[in-house]
């Protein structure tokens, strides 16, 4: 049991890419952390250095089924499970669906109950294939609901409205997150987005696969800008959704010819199909997280990028 004084905070997803990450920095700020993970895409690799860590707790669980957690005193849920990447959508439609959907109500309810402050993560993927550039948070988007994306894009939106209304209704104290391109150690090699995709092909030795011409753009935020953006987020006392990402936009041409240039490797290019409803742009808008957060990303792509390479180096010796 935590003291009555020290901060207590559950992390769906927490034995993945971000919930891990969130979860170091909790800990750091003196949280006792319950992390919950059902491991579909989740590895509790990206959690082992806590064994032992008497403020830690892991909970293997779906949370698209009911959650129990014993503690009566709970001041955060952060619901950062879900399937987060294009192959992995294909994939996994249903799970995705149901843990944007079954799963945020099930947080939501845990949140309700134990009167903790809910911190969802959603996505820039709200946005779908974004007719207004850069994207706002008061843009509602476009996206296509039965595309193959459509299982993870809509899920999101419904987890934003579902969200709001708990908000309304219930009154429960919530924040959304729209989370932008994010990288750095700890994603998985092979799941398919471009960043570990890039540096995989690279160390290896392939050619690196770049979907269409290349000419669509995407943003990239380093995991420790992001990370603090969520924090700040988290205690801050706004509940309407604020964008977190890096308004430095490429192409993904661009971004194969740095990787190429920074990892100085012989790779070339290779073009393969689009994919199906593939945003053609990406770019946060980041007013609302500098005004009210007084936010912003402070590392750079090539500091960023050298340290996810090292990441990925040392995985593949493993
Ligand atoms: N992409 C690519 N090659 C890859 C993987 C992705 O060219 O091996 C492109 C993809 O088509 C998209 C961009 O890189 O335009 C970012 O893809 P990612 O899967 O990282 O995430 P998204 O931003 O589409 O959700």
């Amino acid at each position: 049991m935590a003291p009555r004084s020290q901060p207590v905070s559950v992390v769906t997803g927490g034995a993945g890419f971000l919930g891990s990450h969130l979860i170091d920095r909790l800990l750091g700020e003196g949280h006792r952390v319950i992390a919950i993970d059902n491991l579909i895409t989740g590895n509790t690799a990206n959690i082992g250095h806590l064994a032992g860590n008497e403020n830690f707790h892991f909970i293997k669980h779906n949370v698209s089924n009911f959650i129990f957690v014993p503690e009566e005193k709970i001041d955060y849920v952060f619901h950062f499970a879900s399937p987060a990447s294009p192959i992995d959508y294909l994939e996994l439609p249903i799970p995705t669906l149901k843990v944007g959907a079954l799963g945020t109500h099930n947080t939501l309810g845990l949140a309700k109950n134990k009167k903790a402050t809910f911190i969802l993560a959603s996505t820039s993927e709200v946005y779908g294939d974004p007719l207004e550039h850069p994207q706002r948070e008061d843009y509602w988007g476009n996206v296509n609901p039965i595309g193959p994306r459509g299982v993870y894009d809509e899920a999101k939106r419904f987890a934003e409205a579902i969200t709001m209304a708990y908000h309304r209704y219930h009154r429960v104290d919530t924040r959304i997150v729209r989370i932008f391109n994010t990288y750095g150690p700890r994603m998985r090699l092979r799941d398919g987005r471009v960043v570990p995709a890039f540096i995989g092909q690279a160390l290896r030795g392939e050619p690196l696969s770049v979907f269409g011409d290349g000419s669509q753009t995407r943003s990239f935020c380093y995991v420790s800008d992001l990370i603090d953006g969520i924090f700040r987020l988290a205690m801050s006392d706004f509940h309407e959704p604020v964008n977190l990402g890096n308004p430095q936009e490429m192409t993904i041409k661009k971004f194969a010819d740095e990787i190429i240039r920074i990892m100085g490797t012989k790779s070339v290019v290779e073009y393969k199909p689009l994919p199906v409803d593939d945003p053609k742009v990406r770019q946060p808008d980041i007013g609302r997280a500098k005004k009210i957060l007084g936010w912003e990303p402070r590392v750079s792509f090539e500091e960023g990028i050298k340290a996810t390479i090292e990441y990925f180096k040392e995985s593949l010796n493993r």
